[in-house]
């Protein structure tokens, strides 16, 4: 079975910042408001992920880090309902196979806290009573201890750091009701409040992106039918220098995928004539019966239903800002 997990922990657990994906994504599941991300030395010595959670109860807290084990998937049925980040129940298993893992948790019906612990080969999992408020914290240190052919992809501290940065980023532009801190070797690096109006939304993404993202874009809000589309779009003076603010979410799901990229690249193409790299943070948000987000076990990509109109909704509607803007 450990074997299982450490050629299951390839796919998830990739480097540190995967781990903060993974952590992270359980605390937005346990419907924390305030997550809190500490790291030493660009993860490669500990990741701590601590919430405000539902917390897991002491009877569940062994189960929580095998493998298989989720409490978010009741019958195959739910597959075609999925509003969690997590399903799989592979994330935490994999993790410590791979690393030291110690979950330390409070539910709110819950008088005291539990900690469990996991790591490497031997997957027993040890629970002793612990202190902690009502909430999660998940630490990890020294990842890949016991694969060192890993452990040799590891690059340096300050690449493996930005990892994460980006990766809390993609999440921080989601989720605005969460509170996000990141605190790397000590100091409090970035802190997103928690936003709830439009007002407040357009400052988290400034304090995502910088105020020069939100000050050089468009803001867009379209109603058509089912679908909500809405967000920023740079302009196209920023589009020639600036790529890597691309970020799109489909229901509140980052994704990566290239029918949304190409209408967006050929609205700004069909009016400057030129191929550009816009910047952009947009939101799709349409039925969940119009959309298929598990095609892939990363949940980059996604499949509509209906890909045509989707791709030429998109189009319309940048081409339309993009015109009203520059007329
Ligand atoms: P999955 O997220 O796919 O269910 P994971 O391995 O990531 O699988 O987590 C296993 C289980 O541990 C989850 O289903 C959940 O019950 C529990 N869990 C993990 N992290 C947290 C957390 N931060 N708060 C509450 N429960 C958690
Ligand atoms: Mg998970």
């Amino acid at each position: 079975a450990q074997l299982a997990n450490q050629i299951a922990a390839g796919e998830v657990v990739e480097r540190p910042a995967s781990v903060v994906k993974e952590l992270v994504e359980n605390s937005l599941d346990a419907g924390a408001s305030e997550i809190e991300i500490v790291i030493d030395r660009g993860g490669h010595k500990r990741i701590l992920v601590r919430d405000n959670g539902c917390g897991v109860a002491e009877a569940e807290i062994t189960l929580a880090l095998s493998r298989h084990a989720t409490s978010k998937l009741s019958s195959q049925d739910d597959l075609a309902h999925i509003d969690t980040l997590g399903f799989r129940g592979e994330a935490l298993a994999s993790i410590s196979s791979v690393a030291r893992l110690t979950m330390t948790s409070r539910p709110m019906d819950q008088e005291n806290a539990w900690q469990a612990q996991a790591s490497g080969r031997d997957m027993t999992v040890v629970v002793t009573p612990a202190a902690h408020p009502i909430g999660t914290s998940v630490e990890v240190q020294d990842l890949f201890f016991n694969t060192p052919a890993r452990r040799k992809f590891l690059r340096s501290e300050k690449t493996e750091f930005n990892h994460i940065d980006e990766q809390l980023k993609r999440l921080a532009l989601s989720y605005y009701p969460v509170s996000i801190k990141l605190t790397h070797n000590g100091k409090l690096l970035r802190h997103y409040r928690a936003a709830k109006t439009p007002e407040q939304f357009e400052r988290r993404v400034s304090s995502v992106l910088g105020k020069g993202f939100t000050e050089q874009s468009w803001a867009l809000d379209n109603q058509h039918q089912s679908l909500h589309f809405w967000g920023w779009l740079g302009r196209p003076e920023v589009a020639r220098s600036n790529s890597d603010h691309q970020y799109f979410y489909v229901n509140g799901r980052a994704i990566r995928d290239k029918l949304i990229l190409h209408a967006i690249r050929q609205s700004f193409a069909a009016i400057l004539d030129e191929h550009v790299y816009p910047s952009f943070v947009l939101y799709l948000e349409l039925p969940c019966d119009q959309v298929d987000v598990n095609v892939h076990p990363t949940k980059h990509e996604v499949r509509f239903h209906q890909a045509r109109l989707i791709h030429d909704y998109i189009q319309k509607i940048i081409s339309e800002v993009l015109h009203s803007q520059l007329d």
